[in-house]
């Protein structure tokens, strides 16, 4: 289903310039299989907008430019089926000030429009930037244990809700909201999912002060809304490892961590990197994740 990832191992024959997953119109790239065996793998995902009923295809292409398909079976777990649910935000005169004069500080003119603007042009902006750091990726596992989700949060709002910005009584946006809004206390210490290189620490517009780490293979973890920044692009971070605090710079009305996962740009549902289970019959029993 939408946001979800899953991995595939297969065979090509013959002499490849490429290979991998095909959904829709994404392409997810195929990678040896690690520890010297024979074959490819893919990660690859739905992504959250994707019509529930294509199917996902191995390619491959060969030096002719011709390309060869392959069918796969995929087990999605079905009692995970998620329930999208559709939410008004309340948004005020006080929330709209601090978003416009944080994020359009020199710019004029109506404040709602300009919210407006933000919400939906620099979101879409700013997710494509996010989407770009698949370029940073490293064709290795750098990871060995589920992800961690930051520890004593609470779950304000789940993976591809829509949002109704609602002012004066009226929807002035929609947009769907790609993460999880883990809550805690304030300028709580935000903790790495797992272990992986920084490719992002920087502010990123909505998203506020933001980290992106980097797993390997197209995964990539991001932490948004940060009130303070501890780590560099290009440092090496250990899983549980605190690498900033939590704030609500950016489209953040209050002290949250805004956090999401990315395959090859893809912004992907995390609620199955935190299980074990998962990790296990869909990953580990696949390809061969490094010891810890
Ligand atoms: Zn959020």
């Amino acid at each position: 289903y939408v946001g979800m990832a899953d991995l595939v191992t297969y065979n090509v024959s013959g002499s490849p310039t490429a290979s991998g997953v095909r959904v829709g119109d994404e392409t997810f790239r195929g990678w040896p299989m690690p520890g010297g065996k024979s074959g490819q793998f893919s990660l690859f995902a739905f992504a959250w907008n994707m019509p529930l009923n294509v199917t996902p295809l191995v390619y491959a292409t060969g030096p002719g430019g011709d390309e060869a398909h392959g069918q796969m079976v995929i087990n999605f777990p079905k009692r995970e089926q998620p329930k999208y649910r559709v939410r008004d935000l309340q948004i005020d005169d006080k929330f709209i000030e601090k978003v416009v004069n944080e994020l359009d500080p020199n710019g004029s003119g109506d404040m709602v429009e300009r919210f407006v603007r933000i919400n939906s042009g620099m979101r879409k902006a700013n997710n494509e930037t996010l989407a770009n750091l698949k370029t940073k990726t490293e064709p290795k596992f750098l990871w060995s244990q589920p992800f961690l989700q930051q520890p004593n949060t609470k779950v304000e709002a789940n993976f591809a809700d829509v949002r109704n910005y609602i002012y004066n009584g009226k929807r002035i946006d929609q947009q769907t909201h790609l993460g999880y809004d883990l809550s805690s206390t304030q300028h709580v210490g935000v903790q790495a999912s797992n272990d992986g290189r920084v490719v992002w620490a920087a502010p990123l517009g909505i998203y506020g002060n933001c980290i992106v780490v980097d797993h390997g293979y197209g995964l990539q973890t991001i932490y948004g809304h940060l009130s303070e920044i501890d780590v560099h692009e290009g440092d090496m971070v250990k899983r549980g490892q605190v690498m900033g605090k939590s704030g609500m710079t950016g489209m953040a009305g209050g002290d949250h961590i805004h956090f999401s996962m990315q395959l090859e740009g893809v912004q992907i549902d995390p609620k199955e990197w935190w299980d074990a289970h998962w990790i296990k019959d869909h990953i580990a029993r696949r390809v061969e994740l490094p010891t810890a």
